[in-house]
């Protein structure tokens, strides 16, 4: 090559001192730049092979029920359901790629529980096992398309991210949808204009359920004319959906007393149990509750979850994999302190828990109220050493926060 003349890239015609790398070839050269977009570009043409797109374990609903028995306490029914549902979804996913004859349908899932009482956990933990993209979206947030809030969109941008922008893998993914009863239609507001944030919403999100191709703004946000939309079928994405329904009972509790008086039998069944109708829950009650007959439709699997008692609470303290008694240990063990609980601090701590009716949520706060002050001494002392925590230091301790400031509802 003379001296003297300019070495600039062949594909962009960029100047060498404009560019971070310029790679020589044979007879050109290619700035940084052009090869981070011709990779995309190699990227978007050539999809993975079927088989690379299949490599999520395929595991039988007894051994996924056994995988959410470590981390998540009771709940018998939820986990049933969902470890069949979701075991139903991907045998559906591998036969679709093997034959296209009988095509199965989409069991997506409506978890109806009080708030704290392990939904959320129970999504994660099986998008953990299995080893594929999962997101949490909130149905509270979702406007109509051309309304101030998300796009229900936005919750295939939160996937895709999740998926690290493979939108081959997002679209096998878990979506959890919370506080889905938000968006039902008010029976009290008989409005005849548009229902912002329930019908329409609910509309929208039909689209997404229903198996649509669907145009995402791959950053989320709002669509924009000027942003490059990706397109994710949602066929294959298996789309959870959790709710309170607060005041769900009372719809349950009427429908239960037209059919037995007294509730003394549920069509000649055992006797009901008035602590906890969501147990009788029905697709019906959710549609009295205001959800639309069709998006029911879409989600055909309907599971409750039981409210947590004080010996469900005492077992979430120390019995699941990664509980929190355990993360306590384990933070303690790392500066080199042997932690351990006296037995009535574990019963103290889920008393006040359900004396501030803070469910399983609480249990975490009432435990940093009372080690606060130790992750904060400890760190700072030499060499090993134990420490026990004793019913007195952990009144003591919980007795100077503000959370025993908290009303008791
Ligand atoms: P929600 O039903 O409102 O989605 P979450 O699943 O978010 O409740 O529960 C909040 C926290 O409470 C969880 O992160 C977990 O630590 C604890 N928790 C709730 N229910 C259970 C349960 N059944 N087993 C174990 N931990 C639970």
């Amino acid at each position: 090559m003379k001296e003297g003349k300019k070495i600039t890239c062949s594909f962009c015609g960029r100047d060498k001192k404009d560019t971070n790398v310029l790679i020589a070839g044979i007879s050109g050269h290619i700035c940084d730049n052009c090869i981070a977009q011709a990779g995309a570009i190699v990227k978007e043409e050539i999809l993975p092979p079927k088989e690379d797109l299949m490599n999520f374990k395929l595991l039988k609903p007894k051994q996924i029920r056994a995988h959410l028995d470590e981390y998540v306490i009771g709940q018998d029914e939820a986990k049933k359901v969902l470890s069949v549902a979701v075991y139903n979804h991907y045998k559906r996913i591998s036969h679709s790629t093997l034959t296209d004859d009988i095509e199965i349908d989409k069991s997506n899932v409506m978890l109806v529980g009080e708030t704290g009482t392990g939904k959320t956990l129970l999504a994660k933990t099986i998008a953990r096992l299995l080893e594929v993209p999962f997101c949490i979206a909130d149905a509270t947030v979702l406007t109509e398309a051309g309304y101030v809030g998300e796009d229900v969109e936005s919750i295939l941008s939160r996937l895709l991210q999740a998926a690290d922008f493979d939108v081959a893998k997002a679209e096998m993914g878990i979506v959890f949808i919370d506080e889905v009863d938000k968006i039902a239609r008010k029976s009290d507001n008989p409005s005849i204009t548009r229902d912002v944030s329930g019908e329409g919403v609910q509309q929208a999100l039909l689209k997404l359920l229903e198996g649509a191709t669907v145009s995402v703004p791959p950053q989320g946000g709002r669509k924009h004319p000027e942003q490059k939309m990706v397109t994710i079928n949602t066929q294959n994405i298996l789309f959870i959906c959790g709710g309170a329904f607060s005041g769900i009972e009372k719809i349950i509790s009427k429908r239960l007393n037209t059919h037995a008086i007294g509730y003394k039998k549920v069509e000649g069944m055992e006797k009901v149990d008035e602590d906890n109708f969501l147990k009788y829950i029905t697709p019906h009650d959710v549609r009295s509750f205001g959800l639309i007959p069709e998006l029911i439709g879409r989600i055909p699997v309907l599971a409750h979850l039981d409210p947590l008692d004080k010996s469900a609470l005492r077992r979430i303290l120390t019995e699941p994999k990664n509980s929190i008694i355990k993360q306590y240990i384990k933070l303690f063990e790392l500066d080199n302190v042997e932690l351990s609980f006296d037995k009535g601090v574990l019963d103290f701590i889920v008393e006040k828990a359900l004396d501030y009716k803070l469910g399983a949520r609480g249990l975490r706060s009432i435990c940093e109220a009372i080690m606060l002050d130790a992750m904060y001494e400890s760190p700072s002392n030499t060499g090993t050493e134990k420490l026990k925590i004793d019913l007195k230091y952990a009144n003591n301790k919980f007795d100077s926060t503000s959370l025993k400031k908290l009303k008791v509802a």
